[in-house]
């Protein structure tokens, strides 16, 4: 069984195929959708059941991976162990399960058992010789890296080495792109161009010798990390042209995100955002940041994130003229990390548990109910009781940051339960290091503690 049968097998087998459910050409139409439970909303790809999707755009919307609904990865070194004449087996299937098949032609890579005697095994890629001792350096990434361990793992020194495919034959001439990890590098290479992985964002470029490629497109990741590679890489590389994926994910995601020829499609049209996106990365300050932004999509950027600080822009009207003005709302960043519901009383209220990161410092936990967010006094009061820090914006930034809080569409809903043991209305027993649902399957709490219901998560 491959993994796209695994997942249909699976799907087959769970509530969200129903009579309603049909196969349509390349599509299964009338799913029922795991995010808002909507029957019939959701649909999925027949030869890459990847995600389900909810055609409630407005309401839903949401694409939910089905390799993580149905705990397929998590499972994938028990469910394709090593076997013998396939040694690497969980590796390639851990691969596949990124999107990646083509780029798999020529590659070199093992499986490794239990590193770090985490559990998790990690596919491993040689990447060089050590000159000293002759040793093999491989890179790779552990594939179920439990909470708390870093999903990276290196066997020697990293510093000074770059990993390229050994099946592919490198034009210099033609765009080669930079990236941190090698499976962002294959997800490229998968879409057909070519790419480079450097292993780790601290890695210094002055230690690599990248003679051979004539022309380099940085193409770090767009998280914080990702950002300052690509400043420090800019530096060294002037020359070199910079894109970032879209906020929020990788090149893997955008490769996962449909079918390849779609997605390749879509990566040469988003080419010019991407660009934008790397310009926003490098900008030296929050004006040069909104002024890239306004150009490019026509609209002011609203709230945004600049050097480890909130900012706010918008347009002013005087006259004929558009002034873009732009405001610092204080210095630190937000995530919603989830909505929690207290059902413990009649007037079900809403919480919104907030990770609040004051610039150069740790981030904070914080809850927050919908008082603190109300009015601007209420919201300057909030910020500098429970995160030490100051809320410098105006009301219209409030009120845009209280709209953030309020639909962050990647934060899940959280109903808190009063007790442990039997919940009445979901059927479930559940206690604070597993739970066991409506048909007797025994389940444990994901990293954040919560349990997947069928479309809503408990704590
Ligand atoms: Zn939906």
């Amino acid at each position: 069984m491959n993994l796209n049968e695994k997942i249909l097998s699976r799907l087959k087998q769970s509530e969200l195929w129903t009579n309603k459910t049909r196969e349509s050409g390349s599509t299964i139409q009338g799913l029922t959708c795991p995010a808002c439970g909507s029957i019939g909303a959701g649909w999925c790809y027949t030869s890459g059941p990847m995600s389900i999707n909810c055609n409630r755009l407005n309401q839903c919307g949401a694409r939910t991976k089905t390799l993580e609904l149905f705990n397929i990865r998590q499972n994938i070194e028990k469910d394709f162990a090593p076997i013998k004449g396939d040694p690497k087996r969980p590796a390639r299937m851990f691969l596949e399960s990124r999107g990646l098949k083509t780029s798999l032609k020529g590659l070199k890579y093992y499986y490794q058992q239990n590193v770090r005697k985490t559990g998790s095994g990690a596919v491993m890629f040689p990447v060089a010789k050590n000159k000293k001792t002759g040793k093999t350096v491989a890179n790779g990434r552990l594939l179920n890296p439990p909470q708390g361990e870093g999903k990276t793992h290196n066997s020697g020194s990293t510093s000074g080495h770059y990993w390229q495919h050994p099946g592919l034959e490198y034009d210099p001439y033609k765009t080669t792109y930079i990236v941190e990890g090698i499976i962002d590098a294959l997800s490229l290479i998968e879409l057909g161009h070519q790419a480079i992985a450097v292993l780790a964002s601290g890695q210094d470029p002055a230690k690599l010798d990248l003679s051979f490629f004539k022309k380099l497109t940085l193409a770090f990741d767009a998280d914080p990390a990702g950002s300052k590679a690509t400043k420090k890489w800019k530096k060294h590389f002037p020359e070199a042209a910079a894109i970032m994926p879209d906020p929020g994910g990788d090149w893997n995601d955008l490769l996962c995100s449909g079918p390849l020829e779609q997605v390749r499609e879509r990566f040469q049209q988003n080419l010019d955002r991407y660009h934008v996106n790397a310009e926003l990365a490098l900008a030296e300050s929050a004006r040069e940041y909104a002024e890239i932004f306004a150009d490019f999509h026509s609209r002011p950027p609203g709230l945004f994130e600049h050097d480890g600080c909130t900012f706010f822009a918008w347009i002013k009207k005087r006259g004929d003229d558009n002034n873009l003005v732009v405001e610092r709302c204080g210095r630190f960043t937000l995530k919603v990390i989830s909505y929690l519901k207290d059902t413990s009383n009649e007037d079900q209220q809403y919480f919104y548990q907030l990770q609040i990161t004051p610039k150069g410092g740790r981030p904070v936990k914080v809850i927050a109910s919908g008082r603190n967010f109300a009015t601007l006094p209420g919201m300057k009061e909030f910020f500098l009781t429970r995160a030490k820090v100051s809320y410098e914006g105006a009301a219209s930034s409030a009120v845009a940051l209280a709209t953030r809080i309020t639909s962050a569409k990647q934060a899940p809903e959280v109903l808190r339960m009063t007790h442990t043991g039997l919940d009445v209305k979901s059927g479930w027993y559940v206690f604070k290091d597993f739970g066991v649902d409506t048909t007797g399957k025994v389940h444990r709490p994901d990293k954040r503690g919560l349990y997947k219901l069928n479309f809503r998560e408990w704590a």
